[in-house]
Protein backbone atom coordinates (compact mmCIF):
# COMPACT_ATOMS: atom_id res chain seq x y z
CA UNK A 1 0.00 0.00 0.00
CA UNK A 2 1.15 3.97 -0.63
CA UNK A 3 1.16 5.91 2.04
CA UNK A 4 0.97 9.94 0.61
CA UNK A 5 1.72 12.36 2.46
CA UNK A 6 -1.60 13.85 3.24
CA UNK A 7 -2.57 10.61 4.70
CA UNK A 8 0.96 10.42 6.95
CA UNK A 9 0.06 13.75 8.25
CA UNK A 10 -3.64 12.52 9.23
CA UNK A 11 -1.91 9.77 10.83
CA UNK A 12 0.07 11.79 13.08
CA UNK A 13 -3.06 13.57 13.84
CA UNK A 14 -4.56 11.05 15.41
CA UNK A 15 -1.23 9.75 17.26
CA UNK A 16 -1.25 13.34 18.29
CA UNK A 17 -4.31 13.33 19.55
CA UNK A 18 -6.48 15.51 18.12
CA UNK A 19 -9.02 13.01 18.92
CA UNK A 20 -11.59 13.08 16.27
CA UNK A 21 -11.08 10.73 12.87
CA UNK A 22 -11.58 13.12 9.79
CA UNK A 23 -12.92 11.64 6.61
CA UNK A 24 -10.69 8.92 4.85
CA UNK A 25 -7.27 10.98 3.53
CA UNK A 26 -6.17 8.13 0.37
CA UNK A 27 -8.16 6.36 -2.61
CA UNK A 28 -6.77 2.80 -1.71
CA UNK A 29 -4.04 1.71 -3.33
CA UNK A 30 -3.48 -0.94 -6.05
CA UNK A 31 -1.83 -3.15 -3.09
CA UNK A 32 -4.24 -4.39 -0.13
CA UNK A 33 -2.71 -2.35 3.63
CA UNK A 34 -1.05 -4.83 5.45
CA UNK A 35 -2.04 -5.22 9.12
CA UNK A 36 0.44 -6.98 11.64
CA UNK A 37 -0.69 -7.81 14.53
CA UNK A 38 1.58 -9.11 17.75
CA UNK A 39 -0.44 -11.04 20.48
CA UNK A 40 -3.04 -13.44 19.84
CA UNK A 41 -4.91 -12.87 23.18
CA UNK A 42 -8.06 -11.32 23.70
CA UNK A 43 -6.84 -8.07 22.70
CA UNK A 44 -4.79 -9.19 19.13
CA UNK A 45 -7.18 -11.77 18.04
CA UNK A 46 -10.26 -9.38 18.28
CA UNK A 47 -8.56 -7.19 16.35
CA UNK A 48 -7.12 -9.55 13.94
CA UNK A 49 -10.72 -11.41 13.65
CA UNK A 50 -12.62 -7.74 12.91
CA UNK A 51 -10.34 -6.01 10.48
CA UNK A 52 -10.60 -9.93 8.46
CA UNK A 53 -13.96 -10.46 8.34
CA UNK A 54 -14.99 -7.02 7.84
CA UNK A 55 -12.43 -5.58 5.72
CA UNK A 56 -13.65 -8.67 3.71
CA UNK A 57 -10.15 -9.46 2.28
CA UNK A 58 -9.40 -5.83 1.65
CA UNK A 59 -6.70 -5.43 4.46
CA UNK A 60 -3.94 -8.52 4.70
CA UNK A 61 -3.98 -9.77 8.38
CA UNK A 62 -0.76 -11.50 9.89
CA UNK A 63 -1.55 -12.63 13.75
CA UNK A 64 1.85 -12.93 15.14
CA UNK A 65 1.57 -14.96 18.55
CA UNK A 66 4.35 -16.83 19.76
CA UNK A 67 2.11 -20.08 20.77
CA UNK A 68 -0.05 -22.03 19.21
CA UNK A 69 -2.85 -22.50 21.66
CA UNK A 70 -4.13 -19.74 24.27
CA UNK A 71 -5.30 -20.56 27.29
CA UNK A 72 -7.20 -17.46 28.68
CA UNK A 73 -6.27 -16.70 31.97
CA UNK A 74 -9.93 -15.64 32.60
CA UNK A 75 -11.98 -18.64 34.06
CA UNK A 76 -7.98 -20.26 34.98
CA UNK A 77 -9.19 -19.49 38.61
CA UNK A 78 -12.39 -21.61 37.75
CA UNK A 79 -9.49 -24.27 36.54
CA UNK A 80 -7.64 -24.33 39.95
CA UNK A 81 -10.92 -24.40 41.86
CA UNK A 82 -11.75 -27.60 40.14
CA UNK A 83 -14.99 -26.19 38.42
CA UNK A 84 -12.91 -26.19 34.70
CA UNK A 85 -10.93 -28.21 32.69
CA UNK A 86 -8.00 -26.54 31.69
CA UNK A 87 -8.98 -27.77 27.97
CA UNK A 88 -12.39 -26.06 28.05
CA UNK A 89 -10.07 -22.67 28.47
CA UNK A 90 -7.53 -23.54 25.63
CA UNK A 91 -7.94 -22.31 22.39
CA UNK A 92 -6.61 -22.27 18.73
CA UNK A 93 -6.60 -20.44 15.48
CA UNK A 94 -7.98 -22.56 12.94
CA UNK A 95 -11.26 -20.31 12.47
CA UNK A 96 -9.80 -17.36 12.22
CA UNK A 97 -6.85 -18.58 9.31
CA UNK A 98 -10.02 -20.56 7.83
CA UNK A 99 -13.02 -18.63 8.40
CA UNK A 100 -11.32 -15.22 7.73
CA UNK A 101 -8.71 -15.57 6.10
CA UNK A 102 -5.99 -14.44 9.14
CA UNK A 103 -2.84 -15.58 8.89
CA UNK A 104 -1.20 -16.71 12.12
CA UNK A 105 2.40 -16.76 12.47
CA UNK A 106 3.34 -18.79 15.59
CA UNK A 107 6.87 -17.02 16.85
CA UNK A 108 8.06 -14.63 18.94
CA UNK A 109 8.01 -10.99 17.95
CA UNK A 110 11.50 -9.95 19.35
CA UNK A 111 12.03 -5.87 17.22
CA UNK A 112 9.81 -3.40 15.87
CA UNK A 113 11.00 -0.74 13.78
CA UNK A 114 8.06 1.78 14.00
CA UNK A 115 10.57 3.97 11.46
CA UNK A 116 10.48 1.65 8.69
CA UNK A 117 7.72 0.01 9.72
CA UNK A 118 8.74 -3.70 10.26
CA UNK A 119 8.65 -6.35 12.31
CA UNK A 120 11.52 -8.56 13.00
CA UNK A 121 10.60 -12.36 14.31
CA UNK A 122 13.03 -14.86 16.30
CA UNK A 123 13.20 -16.63 13.48
CA UNK A 124 14.97 -13.42 11.91
CA UNK A 125 12.05 -12.97 9.22
CA UNK A 126 10.34 -9.78 8.61
CA UNK A 127 7.23 -8.13 8.55
CA UNK A 128 6.40 -5.25 6.70
CA UNK A 129 2.96 -3.29 7.85
CA UNK A 130 1.37 -0.40 7.34
CA UNK A 131 -0.48 -0.48 10.66
CA UNK A 132 0.83 -2.55 13.96
CA UNK A 133 -1.54 -3.58 16.91
CA UNK A 134 0.67 -4.05 19.96
CA UNK A 135 -1.06 -6.47 21.91
CA UNK A 136 1.04 -8.29 24.19
CA UNK A 137 -0.85 -8.20 27.63
CA UNK A 138 1.47 -7.76 30.47
CA UNK A 139 5.74 -8.40 31.49
CA UNK A 140 6.12 -9.95 35.39
CA UNK A 141 8.21 -7.89 37.19
CA UNK A 142 10.28 -10.60 38.73
CA UNK A 143 13.01 -8.77 40.92
CA UNK A 144 10.20 -6.11 41.82
CA UNK A 145 10.08 -8.77 45.22
CA UNK A 146 13.29 -9.55 46.46
CA UNK A 147 14.54 -13.52 45.91
CA UNK A 148 12.15 -13.78 43.63
CA UNK A 149 13.12 -14.35 39.97
CA UNK A 150 11.89 -16.68 36.92
CA UNK A 151 13.37 -19.67 38.53
CA UNK A 152 11.79 -18.91 41.46
CA UNK A 153 8.64 -18.79 39.69
CA UNK A 154 9.33 -22.53 39.19
CA UNK A 155 9.18 -23.43 42.81
CA UNK A 156 5.82 -20.37 44.07
CA UNK A 157 4.91 -19.77 40.54
CA UNK A 158 2.88 -16.30 39.43
CA UNK A 159 0.56 -18.56 37.64
CA UNK A 160 -0.76 -14.85 36.33
CA UNK A 161 0.03 -15.82 32.86
CA UNK A 162 -2.23 -18.91 31.73
CA UNK A 163 -0.70 -21.88 30.97
CA UNK A 164 2.21 -23.89 32.54
CA UNK A 165 2.47 -21.86 35.59
CA UNK A 166 -1.36 -22.60 36.12
CA UNK A 167 -0.33 -26.20 35.33
CA UNK A 168 2.36 -26.15 38.16
CA UNK A 169 0.01 -23.94 40.94
CA UNK A 170 -2.73 -26.40 40.58
CA UNK A 171 -0.27 -29.80 41.04
CA UNK A 172 1.07 -28.18 43.92
CA UNK A 173 -2.13 -27.70 45.23
CA UNK A 174 -3.52 -30.68 44.54
CA UNK A 175 -0.02 -32.04 46.08
CA UNK A 176 -0.99 -30.35 49.67
CA UNK A 177 -1.56 -31.83 53.01
CA UNK A 178 -4.49 -31.27 54.47
CA UNK A 179 -3.85 -28.77 57.21
CA UNK A 180 -1.12 -27.30 55.19
CA UNK A 181 -0.55 -23.29 54.43
CA UNK A 182 -1.30 -21.48 50.77
CA UNK A 183 0.17 -17.98 50.89
CA UNK A 184 -0.24 -15.68 48.31
CA UNK A 185 1.54 -12.41 47.84
CA UNK A 186 -1.36 -10.28 46.40
CA UNK A 187 0.67 -7.37 43.27
CA UNK A 188 0.40 -3.65 43.72
CA UNK A 189 -1.78 -1.58 41.00
CA UNK A 190 -1.85 -1.16 38.80
CA UNK A 191 -2.40 -5.14 37.11
CA UNK A 192 -4.01 -7.59 35.31
CA UNK A 193 -7.41 -7.98 37.07
CA UNK A 194 -7.67 -6.23 39.91
CA UNK A 195 -11.04 -8.52 41.32
CA UNK A 196 -8.63 -11.93 39.90
CA UNK A 197 -6.06 -12.59 43.18
CA UNK A 198 -9.61 -12.66 45.36
CA UNK A 199 -11.29 -15.07 43.08
CA UNK A 200 -8.46 -17.38 43.23
CA UNK A 201 -8.37 -16.99 46.79
CA UNK A 202 -11.67 -18.20 47.10
CA UNK A 203 -11.67 -21.17 44.28
CA UNK A 204 -8.64 -22.25 46.22
CA UNK A 205 -10.72 -22.27 49.88
CA UNK A 206 -13.24 -23.99 47.67
CA UNK A 207 -10.94 -26.75 47.12
CA UNK A 208 -9.81 -27.21 50.77
CA UNK A 209 -13.23 -27.20 52.06
CA UNK A 210 -14.04 -30.12 49.79
CA UNK A 211 -10.52 -31.76 50.67
CA UNK A 212 -8.51 -30.88 52.81
CA UNK A 213 -10.25 -28.48 55.54
CA UNK A 214 -7.83 -28.18 58.10
CA UNK A 215 -5.72 -26.23 55.67
CA UNK A 216 -5.49 -22.15 55.95
CA UNK A 217 -5.30 -19.34 53.37
CA UNK A 218 -2.73 -16.20 53.88
CA UNK A 219 -2.90 -13.33 51.52
CA UNK A 220 -0.42 -10.76 52.37
CA UNK A 221 -1.30 -7.77 50.12
CA UNK A 222 0.49 -4.87 48.61
CA UNK A 223 -2.13 -2.82 48.90
CA UNK A 224 -4.58 -1.21 51.33
CA UNK A 225 -7.64 -2.00 49.68
CA UNK A 226 -9.10 -4.17 46.68
CA UNK A 227 -11.42 -4.53 44.05
CA UNK A 228 -14.73 -5.95 45.10
CA UNK A 229 -13.91 -6.01 48.72
CA UNK A 230 -17.12 -6.31 50.37
CA UNK A 231 -18.16 -8.96 48.19
CA UNK A 232 -15.10 -11.06 48.66
CA UNK A 233 -15.02 -10.70 52.70
CA UNK A 234 -18.67 -11.72 52.79
CA UNK A 235 -18.15 -14.92 50.61
CA UNK A 236 -15.20 -16.06 52.76
CA UNK A 237 -17.23 -15.78 55.81
CA UNK A 238 -20.04 -17.36 54.76
CA UNK A 239 -18.79 -20.08 52.38
CA UNK A 240 -14.96 -20.49 54.24
CA UNK A 241 -15.44 -19.38 57.57
CA UNK A 242 -12.41 -18.89 59.32
CA UNK A 243 -10.04 -20.31 56.35
CA UNK A 244 -9.03 -17.15 54.92
CA UNK A 245 -6.66 -14.45 56.37
CA UNK A 246 -6.07 -10.95 54.60
CA UNK A 247 -3.58 -8.81 55.48
CA UNK A 248 -3.29 -5.58 53.62
CA UNK A 249 -0.42 -2.94 53.00
CA UNK A 250 -0.79 -0.71 56.04
CA UNK A 251 -0.89 -3.72 58.03
CA UNK A 252 2.50 -4.92 57.37
CA UNK A 253 0.68 -7.21 54.35
CA UNK A 254 3.15 -5.79 51.85
CA UNK A 255 5.84 -8.67 50.88
CA UNK A 256 9.41 -7.61 51.55
CA UNK A 257 11.11 -10.80 50.13
CA UNK A 258 10.78 -14.61 49.48
CA UNK A 259 13.04 -17.63 49.79
CA UNK A 260 11.60 -20.18 46.92
CA UNK A 261 14.88 -22.78 48.19
CA UNK A 262 12.73 -22.33 52.07
CA UNK A 263 9.16 -21.38 50.90
CA UNK A 264 9.00 -18.04 52.84
CA UNK A 265 7.90 -14.90 52.58
CA UNK A 266 8.14 -12.15 54.80
CA UNK A 267 5.74 -9.48 55.40
CA UNK A 268 6.05 -6.94 58.14
CA UNK A 269 8.87 -8.25 59.67
CA UNK A 270 7.14 -11.73 60.08
CA UNK A 271 8.31 -14.72 57.70
CA UNK A 272 5.66 -17.51 57.02
CA UNK A 273 6.25 -20.83 55.67
CA UNK A 274 4.14 -21.92 53.06
CA UNK A 275 3.18 -25.19 51.96
CA UNK A 276 2.33 -23.99 48.29
CA UNK A 277 3.48 -20.08 47.67
CA UNK A 278 1.80 -17.86 44.72
CA UNK A 279 3.59 -15.28 44.45
CA UNK A 280 2.02 -12.21 41.79
CA UNK A 281 4.88 -9.57 41.55
CA UNK A 282 4.40 -6.11 39.77
CA UNK A 283 3.86 -6.14 36.21
CA UNK A 284 4.06 -3.70 33.57
CA UNK A 285 3.65 -3.90 29.40
CA UNK A 286 4.83 -7.04 28.08
CA UNK A 287 8.32 -6.79 26.79
CA UNK A 288 7.68 -6.36 22.85
CA UNK A 289 5.97 -3.02 23.60
CA UNK A 290 9.07 -1.79 25.64
CA UNK A 291 11.94 -2.48 22.97
CA UNK A 292 9.58 -1.08 20.06
CA UNK A 293 9.42 2.15 22.38
CA UNK A 294 6.00 2.48 22.93
CA UNK A 295 5.93 2.87 26.75
CA UNK A 296 6.36 5.86 29.45
CA UNK A 297 8.25 5.95 32.23
CA UNK A 298 4.60 4.21 33.81
CA UNK A 299 5.82 1.22 32.23
CA UNK A 300 2.34 0.72 30.25
CA UNK A 301 1.70 2.42 26.66
CA UNK A 302 0.00 5.79 25.98
CA UNK A 303 -2.79 5.71 23.74
CA UNK A 304 -4.94 7.85 22.16
CA UNK A 305 -8.08 7.30 23.94
CA UNK A 306 -10.60 8.23 20.63
CA UNK A 307 -8.35 5.47 18.86
CA UNK A 308 -5.79 2.98 20.75
CA UNK A 309 -3.55 4.27 18.66
CA UNK A 310 0.07 4.98 20.29
CA UNK A 311 0.83 8.19 21.01
CA UNK A 312 4.50 7.11 21.10
CA UNK A 313 4.96 5.85 17.04
CA UNK A 314 2.67 6.42 14.12
CA UNK A 315 0.64 4.02 12.37
CA UNK A 316 0.81 1.66 16.02
CA UNK A 317 -1.74 1.13 18.02
CA UNK A 318 -1.85 -0.49 21.49
CA UNK A 319 -4.45 -2.58 22.97
CA UNK A 320 -5.58 -4.48 26.16
CA UNK A 321 -3.33 -5.04 29.09
CA UNK A 322 -0.38 -3.17 27.43
CA UNK A 323 -2.02 0.29 27.29
CA UNK A 324 -2.75 2.49 29.84
CA UNK A 325 -6.48 2.51 29.57
CA UNK A 326 -7.40 5.35 31.80
CA UNK A 327 -10.45 4.25 34.14
CA UNK A 328 -10.83 1.08 32.65
CA UNK A 329 -9.23 -1.75 34.45
CA UNK A 330 -7.15 -4.29 32.67
CA UNK A 331 -9.38 -7.43 31.67
CA UNK A 332 -10.63 -9.36 29.00
CA UNK A 333 -14.04 -7.70 28.60
CA UNK A 334 -11.50 -4.25 28.38
CA UNK A 335 -9.38 -5.77 25.83
CA UNK A 336 -11.77 -6.70 23.37
CA UNK A 337 -14.20 -3.70 23.64
CA UNK A 338 -10.55 -1.69 23.04
CA UNK A 339 -9.59 -4.30 19.96
CA UNK A 340 -13.41 -3.21 18.17
CA UNK A 341 -12.52 0.41 18.41
CA UNK A 342 -8.85 -0.39 17.22
CA UNK A 343 -9.85 -2.42 14.60
CA UNK A 344 -12.60 0.19 13.42
CA UNK A 345 -10.20 2.91 12.81
CA UNK A 346 -7.67 0.58 11.43
CA UNK A 347 -10.56 0.19 8.69
CA UNK A 348 -10.82 3.34 7.99
CA UNK A 349 -6.75 4.44 7.36
CA UNK A 350 -6.06 1.35 5.35
CA UNK A 351 -9.38 1.33 3.29
CA UNK A 352 -11.64 4.74 4.48
CA UNK A 353 -14.49 2.71 5.75
CA UNK A 354 -16.75 4.45 8.13
CA UNK A 355 -16.04 5.26 11.82
CA UNK A 356 -18.40 5.74 14.55
CA UNK A 357 -17.80 7.55 18.20
CA UNK A 358 -15.79 4.95 20.18
CA UNK A 359 -17.63 3.64 23.64
CA UNK A 360 -16.23 1.38 25.84
CA UNK A 361 -17.60 -1.00 28.61
CA UNK A 362 -16.37 -3.54 30.79
CA UNK A 363 -17.63 -6.01 33.37
CA UNK A 364 -15.90 -8.27 35.95
CA UNK A 365 -17.60 -11.23 36.95
CA UNK A 366 -15.83 -13.37 39.54
CA UNK A 367 -16.61 -16.84 41.23
CA UNK A 368 -16.62 -17.12 44.77
CA UNK A 369 -18.38 -20.56 44.95
CA UNK A 370 -20.00 -22.73 42.76
CA UNK A 371 -23.35 -21.15 41.58
CA UNK A 372 -22.08 -18.20 43.83
CA UNK A 373 -20.95 -14.84 41.10
CA UNK A 374 -20.10 -11.20 41.74
CA UNK A 375 -19.88 -8.60 39.23
CA UNK A 376 -18.65 -5.23 38.66
CA UNK A 377 -18.07 -3.15 35.40
CA UNK A 378 -18.85 0.61 34.07
CA UNK A 379 -19.32 1.97 30.54
CA UNK A 380 -16.58 4.11 29.63
CA UNK A 381 -16.07 7.23 26.89
CA UNK A 382 -12.58 8.36 25.30
CA UNK A 383 -11.89 12.21 26.60
CA UNK A 384 -8.69 13.94 25.56
CA UNK A 385 -6.54 12.83 28.44
CA UNK A 386 -7.98 9.41 29.13
CA UNK A 387 -10.88 6.17 28.40
CA UNK A 388 -12.98 8.26 31.16
CA UNK A 389 -15.83 6.21 33.63
CA UNK A 390 -19.31 7.55 32.72
CA UNK A 391 -21.47 5.25 35.24
CA UNK A 392 -21.14 2.13 36.93
CA UNK A 393 -23.05 -0.62 38.76
CA UNK A 394 -21.29 -3.46 41.56
CA UNK A 395 -23.23 -6.63 43.20
CA UNK A 396 -24.51 -5.89 46.76
CA UNK A 397 -23.21 -7.28 49.93
CA UNK A 398 -26.17 -10.02 50.98
CA UNK A 399 -27.75 -10.54 47.69
CA UNK A 400 -30.09 -13.71 47.53
CA UNK A 401 -29.01 -16.60 45.82
CA UNK A 402 -31.32 -16.91 43.11
CA UNK A 403 -29.23 -13.21 42.14
CA UNK A 404 -25.88 -14.68 42.88
CA UNK A 405 -26.73 -17.76 40.68
CA UNK A 406 -27.85 -15.67 38.13
CA UNK A 407 -24.83 -13.64 38.11
CA UNK A 408 -23.06 -17.43 37.45
CA UNK A 409 -25.21 -17.53 34.39
CA UNK A 410 -24.33 -14.32 33.17
CA UNK A 411 -20.51 -14.59 33.80
CA UNK A 412 -20.79 -18.45 32.05
CA UNK A 413 -22.43 -16.94 29.20
CA UNK A 414 -19.86 -14.12 29.07
CA UNK A 415 -17.15 -16.59 28.71
CA UNK A 416 -18.45 -18.39 26.21
CA UNK A 417 -19.62 -14.97 24.43
CA UNK A 418 -16.31 -13.53 24.28
CA UNK A 419 -14.06 -16.57 23.49
CA UNK A 420 -16.75 -16.86 20.33
CA UNK A 421 -15.80 -13.57 19.53
CA UNK A 422 -12.16 -13.94 19.15
CA UNK A 423 -11.74 -17.29 17.99
CA UNK A 424 -14.85 -18.02 16.18
C1 LIG B 1 -6.19 -15.25 37.25
C2 LIG B 1 -6.77 -14.28 36.28
C3 LIG B 1 -8.14 -14.20 36.12
C4 LIG B 1 -8.69 -13.31 35.21
N1 LIG B 1 -10.05 -13.23 35.10
C5 LIG B 1 -10.61 -12.35 34.24
C6 LIG B 1 -12.02 -12.26 34.11
O1 LIG B 1 -12.77 -12.99 34.76
N2 LIG B 1 -12.52 -11.35 33.23
C7 LIG B 1 -11.72 -10.55 32.47
O2 LIG B 1 -12.24 -9.76 31.69
N3 LIG B 1 -10.36 -10.60 32.60
C8 LIG B 1 -9.80 -11.47 33.44
N4 LIG B 1 -8.43 -11.55 33.56
C9 LIG B 1 -7.58 -10.59 32.83
C10 LIG B 1 -7.33 -11.02 31.38
O3 LIG B 1 -6.80 -12.31 31.33
C11 LIG B 1 -6.38 -10.06 30.71
O4 LIG B 1 -6.73 -8.74 31.02
C12 LIG B 1 -6.43 -10.24 29.20
O5 LIG B 1 -5.99 -11.53 28.86
C13 LIG B 1 -5.61 -9.19 28.50
O6 LIG B 1 -5.61 -9.41 27.11
P1 LIG B 1 -4.32 -9.02 26.25
O7 LIG B 1 -4.69 -9.33 24.83
O8 LIG B 1 -3.84 -7.69 26.61
O9 LIG B 1 -3.19 -10.04 26.76
P2 LIG B 1 -3.16 -11.62 26.71
O10 LIG B 1 -4.52 -12.17 26.74
O11 LIG B 1 -2.19 -12.05 27.72
O12 LIG B 1 -2.57 -11.95 25.28
C14 LIG B 1 -1.27 -11.60 24.92
C15 LIG B 1 -0.73 -12.65 23.96
O13 LIG B 1 0.43 -12.14 23.33
C16 LIG B 1 1.41 -13.14 23.25
N5 LIG B 1 2.71 -12.45 23.14
C17 LIG B 1 3.30 -11.65 24.05
N6 LIG B 1 4.45 -11.16 23.57
C18 LIG B 1 4.58 -11.65 22.31
C19 LIG B 1 5.58 -11.51 21.31
N7 LIG B 1 6.67 -10.74 21.50
N8 LIG B 1 5.41 -12.17 20.14
C20 LIG B 1 4.32 -12.97 19.93
N9 LIG B 1 3.35 -13.15 20.86
C21 LIG B 1 3.47 -12.48 22.03
C22 LIG B 1 1.22 -13.93 24.54
O14 LIG B 1 1.72 -15.23 24.40
C23 LIG B 1 -0.31 -13.93 24.68
O15 LIG B 1 -0.87 -15.04 24.01
C24 LIG B 1 -7.85 -12.46 34.44
C25 LIG B 1 -6.46 -12.54 34.60
C26 LIG B 1 -5.92 -13.44 35.51
C27 LIG B 1 -4.44 -13.52 35.65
Amino acid sequence: MTITRRRFAKGMGIALGLGTLAAPAVVRAQNKGRLVVIGGGAGGATVAKYVARDSKGDIDVTLVQETPLYSTCFYSNLYLGGLRSFDSITHGYSTLAGKYGVKPVFERAVEVDTTAKRVRLASGDTLDYDALVVAPGIEIIYDSIPGYSKAAADYMPHSWQAGPQTLLLKKQLDAMEDGGLFVMAAPPNPFRCPPGPYERVSMIAHTFKQSKPKSKILVLDAKAKHSKQALFQEAWENHYNGMVEWIPGDFGGEVESVDAANMTLTAGGETHKASVANVIPAQRAGAIAQIAGLTDDSGWCPIVPATMASKMAEGVYVVGDACNPGDMPKSAFSANSQAKVAAMTIRHELTGSRVFPAKFRNTCWSTVAPGDSVKVGANYEPTDEKISKLDGFISEVGETAEIREQTKLEADGWYAGITADMFS
